[in-house]
């Protein structure tokens, strides 16, 4: 190519002949960057998980700035109370700084600092920086040696470093350099976002016992002195094919003091890495450690045996990976690359030459490794080569990281069915791709309204939910839609440049913007602004077609040549904000069919109104935009002249089905149930939903065999016609089970879009049900006729804290405008669930209701052992007579929860009650000698422990002659579709008891679902 050269000399040319031009940068082109040469001498000890030793750095002041002074990271530091993340991360719910015992926390501390042969430096550290005045000023050209005698303790945390065993996974372990570029020091404080080094070389010499291996950046330049001699000729053995170099899963320490002593001794492992930004290493006893080859580089995978299943067939697919990278992006110049599983939880993290692989279990049949595979070596070349400032602009590594990923998965697995493993059968387990996957999750993310621009710094993303859509998948949905408008082959090549000209260098995203703009030719600023500067969005639309101009045939002697052109006017739209250039499909009744572009100028128009006018040899019976679904439109169904949906309709498998992009997805399954009154009942359930819109509309229809008489529930969901998708409007009508009725709601969140401290959500609705059978309830006293309306509003509000996860809601509800009924009730409701206890979790449960008024009928009064009348009908168990039998004692979970008086179920206008339960995992605790090991396969049982208190009264409350509780209980595992849980509660203690009874006593509630 010929334009790499031009700009390398450009940049030369700028960089010599105008020093004082120096602080301009033109974008696309590299300028100036430090060099560094970091020798680093460390002794790992096991028992502290400290790193310890001397830092000799050689720094270049290759900028046109005199420098005073030097930072560092300690990123270290940041993992111990009061740090700058400690604070940050306030909110954080899983783990927390703050709460690290001692001996977990990280640090790292510099010693001493002296100018080699010269000064001591003074260091003054502000929590994860370090900075170090310079007695002389380092001008343009000069540079500096500084040494540094430094600890490192590696925290014991699930981040990008951590511990496993008694090794380590050492990332940001040594003081480093901050970058000084065209923008000055990047001093800022570690808040937990991504990284940003200096280009340069490393020698590491690491002391540690001998019964570690050590996985690392670079090369290893002392094999023979580190490792046995049979390992190091399996090492050297030529074959490109995978092999084992030494399986240590076995390794045990020998019991034997001296040969544990000899075994102990600590070796150096001496290690050098040219043209890397950042220097990591593992260290771990048990490894198993395989390599394959491609092309010279070695491959290596480090996994442990737990998971040798998967993780063998690894090396060869790593090996795979490197030639398509290669193929596809240009050369990885380094003669290693290492895969290593890590169990400390990072989930994944690039360091040059070298990568952690966490390896979840795949449930799903998702190809995860292979995924986590492909984006951490894709890493290697955008991060690892493309050297990014990480933390300003996250994005910029990870869309070309994303992009790279799908690349290679495509081209490995296929376009279709790289993303899941192949199941059988077919039709039941449809294929699906990652590039649509990456779709889905943009357009569903764009509906949710807390889109942020990608270029956001990454520590300042208001809404932490925002981050990852953003910088993952949007972006990565940017690069394939800018790739089928600019030309596949173009887009491809444009990226190999890019690459080629900013290897070993620092891009921002201007420059990438200006890079691709220059190998692409032309100009997208259109689109870079639209998609990563703001939150424009791709949303055309086709407004109507017409034939302004019909083609005539020739008439018998008429001196004209027969025309058989027509001219086609399109009414078009574009509302993103982005108006892309748009391909657009004409079609006729005879199968004919021409493919335009209509340039995106067509959109300027006001409002992005346009026409676009074109002439085709035939009249168009049906003319569709985009019609390979090449831009991720926010509506395809406004696409077509046919405005009908394209339906694709599939057997709900009962897992998540992939859904199809513009098309609405059909789920559908038979429905079989049994209730007394209608006997066995046959329908079929569906549920249709757009990738923007999951349960757009769903329902159930059938029939019931003994009438026969038909049923049917159908509700749809709408979002609102206002324009914030947070608000959800819903319909449900029904005609089932001897009730008829209609709900309509709103429901809105009203909490910031910051998904911190409290949530705020507010419903509203309307409902209506009226009891033309009276057979059917399962209940039929607890019912009066209905034919009213009911007017309801409920406020409810969550709050995640560290130990507890609290929930309260308030509902008003009354009758609407009805003579017949007369009634006002608020009912308030709050549960939490606290695991201060270790291995005792609980839920706590507080409800409070008042109904008032001169007539209230039967189903709004409060019931004391389990859920209303209402709450009853919500489940298709209880609603009606026969479905659990009607003489077995059964309560659903709700209203009082008094469950030992499900058999009498008092009601009331007043209610007040409190529950407490401990749910256990398993059926008996594991300390239970050999019973605690007992399994129960298919339903798993689990038990509980449960205590209830209330009352019901028709006045006020006055907590005298309280109903109260307690008991075991035991449930099974959720049976299908991850709910469907029955339970049978004993509630060996009543009181007051029936008269006649004794309060202690075996008694059963049967039930479905949790109590709360
Ligand atoms: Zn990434």
């Amino acid at each position: 190519m010929l334009a790499r050269p031009l700009l390398l000399l450009a940049a030369v040319a700028a960089f010599v002949a105008c020093p004082n031009a120096r602080a301009e940068h033109t974008s696309g082109v590299p300028g100036w960057q430090q060099d560094v040469h970091y020798s680093i001498s460390v002794t790992y000890a096991p028992q502290k998980f400290q790193i310890a030793g001397q830092e000799t750095l050689a720094y270049w002041n290759l900028s046109p700035d005199t420098l005073s002074e030097l930072y560092f990271h300690l990123y270290l530091n940041a993992y111990r109370p009061g740090s700058h993340m400690a604070r940050a991360g306030a909110s954080r719910e899983d783990w927390r700084i703050e709460n690290l015992p001692p001996r977990r926390r990280g640090g790292e501390w510099i010693d001493g600092a002296t100018i080699l042969h010269g000064d001591s430096l003074h260091v003054v550290t502000d929590d994860t920086i370090a900075r170090m005045t310079l007695r002389e000023a380092l001008a343009p050209g000069e540079s500096v040696i500084v040494c540094l005698s430094f600890r490192s303790n590696v925290p014991d945390v699930p981040e990008r470093m951590g511990r496993s065993g008694k090794g380590i996974f050492a990332a940001q372990w040594y003081p480093r350099v901050c970058v000084y570029d065209r923008f000055g020091w990047h001093t800022e404080q570690h808040l937990g976002s991504e990284f940003y080094g200096d280009f340069g070389a490393y020698d590491v010499r690491i002391a540690l016992p001998g019964n570690f291996l050590v996985a690392h950046t670079g090369t290893l330049v002392n094999p023979a002195e580190v490792l046995p001699d049979s390992i190091l000729a399996r090492l050297l053995a030529p074959g490109d094919s995978a092999v084992t170099i030494w399986d240590r899963s076995t390794f045990r320490v020998p019991s034997d003091s001296t040969a544990r002593h000899a075994l102990e001794l600590p070796r150096t492992w001496v290690i050098h890495a040219d043209s890397v930004h950042d220097f990591a290493w593992a260290c771990e006893e048990k490894w198993i450690w395989r390599r394959a080859r491609w092309n010279g580089i070695e491959i290596y995978t480090f996994h442990r045996g737990s998971d040798s299943k998967r993780w063998n067939e690894m090396a060869n697919v790593g090996a795979r990976m490197m030639e398509v990278m290669n193929r596809r992006f240009g050369p990885y110049p380094y003669p290693r690359f290492s895969f290593v599983e890590e169990p400390i939880g990072a989930g994944g993290v690039e360091f040059p030459n070298i990568v952690w692989i966490t390896p979840r279990p795949s449930t799903t049949g998702v190809r995860r490794l292979e995924y986590l595979f492909a984006h951490e070596l894709a890493h290697n070349w955008f991060y690892g080569m493309v050297g990014n400032n990480e933390t300003a602009q996250a994005f910029l590594d990870e869309v070309l990281t994303s992009f790279a990923e799908a690349s290679v998965m495509v081209t490995l697995f296929g376009r279709e069915g790289n993303l899941t493993l192949p199941r059988k059968p077919a039709w039941l387990f449809p294929k699906d791709d990652s590039r649509r996957n990456a779709w889905r999750n943009y357009l569903e993310f764009q509906a949710r309204g807390i889109e942020e621009p990608v270029v956001t710094h990454s520590d300042r993303f208001k809404n932490p939910a925002a981050y990852y859509p953003s910088v993952y998948h949007k972006t990565n949905v940017g690069l394939w839609t800018l790739r089928s408008i600019a030309g596949g082959e173009r887009f491809d090549e444009a990226l190999r440049e890019y690459f080629a000209i900013w290897r070993f260098h620092h891009p921002y995203a201007d420059d990438f913007f200006a890079s691709m703009n220059h190998a692409l030719g032309a100009s997208y600023d259109w689109f870079w602004d639209g998609w990563f500067l703001r939150t424009d969005a791709i949303d055309v639309a086709l407004e109507g077609s017409r034939v302004v101009a019909p083609g005539h045939r020739a008439d018998p002697g008429s001196e004209r040549a027969p025309d058989d052109s027509f001219r086609v006017e399109l009414r078009l739209r574009s509302r993103g904000g982005i108006d892309p250039p748009v391909p657009v499909v004409f079609r006729d009744r005879k199968g004919r069919e021409v493919t335009h572009t209509v340039p995106r100028e067509v959109f300027l128009g006001a409002a992005g109104d346009g026409v676009y006018r074109a002439t085709l040899p035939f009249a168009p019976s049906g003319v569709e935009l985009d019609p390979a679904f090449t831009l991720p439109d926010l509506s395809w169904s406004d696409n077509r002249t046919s405005r009908w949906p394209r339906v694709e309709s599939m057997f709900d498998n009962w897992r998540a089905s992939p859904q199809p992009i513009g098309r609405t997805l059909l789920l559908w399954r038979p429905d079989l149930w049994y209730q007394a009154d209608d006997g066995p009942e046959a329908g079929i359930a569906f549920d249709a939903s757009t990738v923007r819109w999951q349960r757009a509309l769903h329902g159930l229809a059938g029939v019931g065999a003994r009438s026969p008489r038909p049923f049917a529930d159908f509700e749809a969901r709408f979002r609102s016609l206002a324009a914030d998708p947070r608000e959800i409007a819903r319909a449900r009508g029904y005609d089932m089970d001897g009730h008829r009725g209609f709900r309509v709601s709103l429901s809105k969140d009203l909490d910031s879009k910051i998904e911190k401290g409290f949530r705020w959500k507010l419903q509203t609705g309307v409902d209506y049900d009226e009891l033309h059978d009276r057979d059917t309830p399962r209940r039929p006293a607890e019912w009066s006729r209905g034919d009213y309306a009911n007017l309801e509003g409920i406020l409810s509000t969550s709050r995640k804290l560290r130990r507890v996860r609290w929930e309260g809601s308030v509902r008003l509800r009354t009758d609407l405008l009805t003579e017949r009924v007369s009634y006002g009730s608020l009912y308030a409701a709050t549960t939490a669930e606290v695991s201060v206890i270790p291995k005792f979790p609980l839920q706590l449960r507080a409800v409070a209701g008042r109904v008032r008024g001169g007539d209230v009928p039967p189903e709004e009064r409060f019931y004391l052992a389990g859920a209303g009348p209402r709450g009853e009908w919500s489940s298709r168990w209880f609603r009606s007579r026969g479905t659990i039998p009607t003489h077995w004692i059964a309560a659903l979970g709700g209203d009082g929860n008094v469950r030992a008086f499900a058999d009498t179920r008092p009601s009331g206008r007043t209610l007040v009650a409190l529950n407490a339960e401990s749910r256990s995992g398993r059926f008996l605790p594991a300390w239970v000698p050999v019973l605690g090991k007992l399994r129960v396969p298919v339903i798993e049982p689990r038990t509980s422990l449960f205590a209830d208190i209330g009352k019901v009264s028709e006045g006020g409350i006055i907590l005298r002659d309280l109903a109260a509780d307690f008991g075991v209980g035991v449930r099974t595992k959720p049976l299908f579709r991850n709910h469907l849980t029955l339970r049978t509660d004993l509630p060996l203690y009543r009181t007051p008891p029936e008269a006649g009874e004794r309060p202690w006593k075996l008694r059963a509630v049967l039930s479905v679902g949790e109590a709360f």
